[in-house]
């Protein structure tokens, strides 16, 4: 399987637009006409990962954190990134980020965590913003079962756990086609009127592009009429955080060591005082910014990491915020990653191997 494949592949299930703007995802260092053999997961390169793909032939390495993310002035051994990006290039080893993006899919980052703990009724925390539109077009009678299928064809129609969405409102198209027109109804110079249809349907804005050409393509019109609205609709398929509940209300201190005890660490922080913890939400890594929407979903806990000391004392009234590690509410994701990929090798018909990681990448220790 070549790293071209594998990108468009990745691109369907961890969609590119999702991540943040200013985040550096893909391909990082490599050839996308290299041909995949084994592939590595990790949650951060280090030399340990890097040393283990070139033992267990694995020229491609997947991990959470992009390696190059601030512009470098030099690569040289003397930084730990030049040292990595030499011997990687050295080695012909591929490496490729998974990193916002991998937080805001229904199977990445934050479900697992939530999977972790044992929340059920799982939803997104904070569902992503100005990623929806509205495209509408007018399509005479009998071309509308044809038109609406191409658009769906190219994933416009989509809503949670239904496909096919359209609506559809009846009505009477006006128009003249003028000296050089090829009008597909109707003569030149005339006044037509044609019985339409106005259909329109849900898309996720990086897919309109493809939606409209296909839409056109199965058109009949010389020129067709057609809308594009954003929305200011959330999309709730995607975003950041996971919200969900337990199977019953236990104690603060029943929670902690739950949760101590599910991400395998000996020490948490933590400020706030639920007497009953029901309804959990969590954000993997650095998730200050979701707590307001924890709170505002009548979270009794938040489960993320690297929380400031004036964090804690914010919400001390309003929720229980527990930070049980950057590392710890990430490396959850590894074997969700793996299965992923695994799917895709199946697939493809490839018989390379995918391996978690079995280097621990966390740079913090507890003493
Ligand atoms: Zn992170």
């Amino acid at each position: 399987m070549k790293i071209r494949e594998f990108q468009k592949q990745f691109e369907q299930i961890a969609p590119s637009a999702i991540a943040w703007k200013r985040d550096n995802i893909g391909l990082l260092i490599g050839r996308e006409n290299d041909t995949i053999r084994n592939i590595i997961v990790a949650l951060d390169l280090t030399m340990d990962v890097a040393e283990e793909a070139r033992k267990k032939d694995s020229n491609f390495i997947v991990t959470h954190h992009p390696l190059l993310f601030n512009p470098l002035q030099n690569i040289t051994a003397s930084s730990r990134i030049g040292e990595l990006v030499l011997f990687l290039t050295e080695n012909k080893i591929n490496l490729f980020a998974a990193h916002t993006n991998l937080d805001s899919v229904k199977w990445g980052v934050n479900f697992a965590l939530a999977g972790k703990l044992g929340l059920t009724d799982v939803q997104i925390l904070s569902p992503i913003k100005e990623s929806l539109t509205a495209v509408v077009v007018f399509v005479p009678e009998d071309h509308v079962e044809a038109v609406a299928s191409a658009m769906h064809e190219a994933g416009a129609g989509m809503f949670t756990k239904y496909d096919q969405c359209s609506f559809r409102g009846e009505g009477t198209g006006t128009f003249r086609g003028m000296s050089d027109a090829k009008p597909f109804l109707g003569k030149v110079g005339k006044l037509e009127r044609v019985r339409e249809v106005r259909l329109e349907m849900l898309a996720e804005t990086w897919k309109t592009g493809t939606v409209i050409s296909a839409m056109i393509k199965a058109h009949p019109y010389e020129e067709v009429a057609y809308d594009i609205f954003p929305l200011l609709n959330r999309n709730t398929e995607y975003g950041l955080g996971a919200i969900g509940t337990l199977a019953k209300g236990i104690t603060q201190k029943e929670f902690l060591t739950l949760v101590k005890k599910r991400l395998g660490v000996n020490a948490l922080r933590y400020s706030g005082n639920s007497k009953i913890i029901r309804r959990v939400a969590v954000c993997g890594g650095s998730g200050s910014d979701c707590i307001p929407d924890a709170v505002s979903r009548n979270a009794d806990a938040m489960v993320t990491a690297d929380l400031k000391y004036h964090t804690f004392q914010d919400f001390e009234e309003n929720i229980l915020l527990v930070d049980a590690g950057h590392y710890e509410t990430e490396n959850v994701v590894l074997p969700a990653l793996e299965k992923k990929i695994q799917e895709m090798f199946k697939r493809n018909n490839h018989s390379g191997k995918v391996y978690i990681t079995k280097h621990s990448t966390n740079p913090v220790h507890i003493f």
